[in-house]
């Protein structure tokens, strides 16, 4: 690598371009704070991963600018419904969520992270790409961060030096293994099936979000803007399943759970993973935070993973613009591992349990969960608006919590 002479200035360097990464970059942007936002990757994510955005993210998406586009470029869900081969047990509704935004919106992560870098080419931010970090070291009050130039073969090497980096640059961060930050915890024994997949109308409403119990796992089906649905189902942990699972392979999961839907074409995204809950031991290192996944990685349970790491996002480029543009002291910043790491273990408590039940193997225990399922229907009240609240995240938003002044107007976040 060629020796680095020239050490670039700026006030915040952003690891990971990723929808955490690029909401800070926006919020940054937004409150005129200079910043470098460098990823390794060549182009932006191409595939839905994240597909549900829900009410919480909405609203800070919306405080960002990109709203009303990104409504209309998602498909609304308006119930989340729980069926036993077949037989409805529970419908919980969302339209009585106390937010301009009853609802959640299906919606590919590609589209999100699309919307996010216009907003941010509209504040005229823009991202480094093929740049990948390899480290960061401390020079007194500021932080360097190094890596390679990828399209380069990895010959020419760039330095940035700020007062404050954040890590949002995924499960595997090299932010956080540099700071030395733990990340403890365990990967599930189950093996999960993901299909974006065209189905036939027996699939249920479109406007419902829909967890399919039944002994074979747990299938959770929900529509997607133009002609697919999401699938995701867990499976046993020595079960055989592809690589890329088939539309056989999606019918003959669909028919065993005694599903009646059935594709009508072959999956245009499809995979199988295993999923891991680690929560990072902290957020904060001196001016180095974690963000998104590189500080919390949980069960895709009730789809929260990217929206925790956009209100992680949104809550430290807040606190960070505050202080940079003179609104706030440093203390302000001690929030932020506070709020997002209660946050996180929230989210990673709730994702768990919610996985072991659909992991479930034992028929007694089966039976217990469907009769917990029903406890919910029969008091609606005020069970259902707890489940509810915490599956938007209204409960735990940025919006909603105590963030600094920045200088800008108040946002209304109510209905
Ligand atoms: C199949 C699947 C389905 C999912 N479904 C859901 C869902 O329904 N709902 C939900 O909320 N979440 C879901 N998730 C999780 C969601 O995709 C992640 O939580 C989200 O992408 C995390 O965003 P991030 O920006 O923190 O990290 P990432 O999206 O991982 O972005 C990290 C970025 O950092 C870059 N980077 C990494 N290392 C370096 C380096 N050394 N130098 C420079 N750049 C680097 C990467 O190129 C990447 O662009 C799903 C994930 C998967 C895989």
């Amino acid at each position: 690598m060629e020796p680095l002479s020239v050490v670039e200035r700026t006030e915040v360097v952003i690891v990971g371009a990723g929808p955490t990464g690029l909401t800070a970059a926006v919020r940054l942007a937004a409150l005129g704070v200079p910043h470098v936002v460098l990823d390794s990757a060549l182009e932006p994510t191409r595939t839905s991963n994240a597909a549900l955005v829900h009410a919480a993210t909405i609203e800070l998406l919306a405080a960002l600018g990109l709203g009303e586009e990104l409504v209309r470029a998602g498909r609304r869900v308006h119930r989340i419904g729980m069926v036993d081969r077949g037989r409805p047990l529970v419908r919980v509704g969302l339209t009585g969520l106390p937010s301009r935004y009853p609802f959640a919106l299906g919606v590919p992560q590609s589209t999100t992270e699309q919307l996010l870098l216009h907003r941010l080419a509209e504040l005229g931010g823009s991202v480094r790409r093929g740049h990948r970090v390899t480290s960061v070291r401390t020079e007194g009050t500021r932080h360097v961060v190094a890596g390679t130039v990828e399209p380069d073969g990895g010959a020419a090497g760039f330095a940035v030096s700020a007062r404050y980096v954040i890590g949002a640059d995924g499960a595997h961060s090299t932010i956080r293994s540099a700071t030395g930050v733990g990340f403890p915890g365990e990967t599930y024994p189950s093996q999960f099936v993901l299909a974006d997949v065209a189905l036939s109308t027996a699939a249920g409403p479109d406007d419902e979000a829909t967890i399919n119990l039944s002994p074979e796992g747990v299938t959770v089906l929900g529509r997607l803007p133009g002609p697919n649905h999401r699938i995701i189902a867990t499976v046993g942990p020595t079960a055989t399943v592809p690589e890329a699972p088939d539309r056989q392979f999606v019918d003959a999961l669909l028919a065993q759970r005694g599903i009646a839907a059935r594709s009508t074409a072959e999956p245009v995204w499809s995979s199988r993973f295993r999923v891991h809950h680690r929560v990072a031991d902290r957020f904060r290192v001196d001016g180095v935070f974690l963000a998104g996944d590189a500080a919390h990685v949980h069960s895709p349970a009730a789809g929260q993973g990217m929206n925790t790491g956009i209100a992680d996002a949104y809550d430290v480029a807040t606190r960070l613009g505050a202080v940079l543009t003179g609104h706030a002291d440093e203390p302000v910043l001690d929030g932020y591992e506070r709020q997002r790491r209660a946050a996180a273990l929230e989210v990673l408590a709730f994702t768990d349990r919610l996985t072991k039940l659909a992991m479930l193997e034992n028929p007694l225990a089966r039976l217990g969960r469907r009769v917990a399922a029903g406890t919910v229907l029969r008091f609606p009240w005020p069970l259902q608006r707890r489940i509810t609240m915490w599956v938007s995240g209204l409960g735990r938003s940025p919006l909603r919590q105590d963030l600094p002044a920045t200088g800008e107007p108040s946002l209304r976040v109510g209905p």
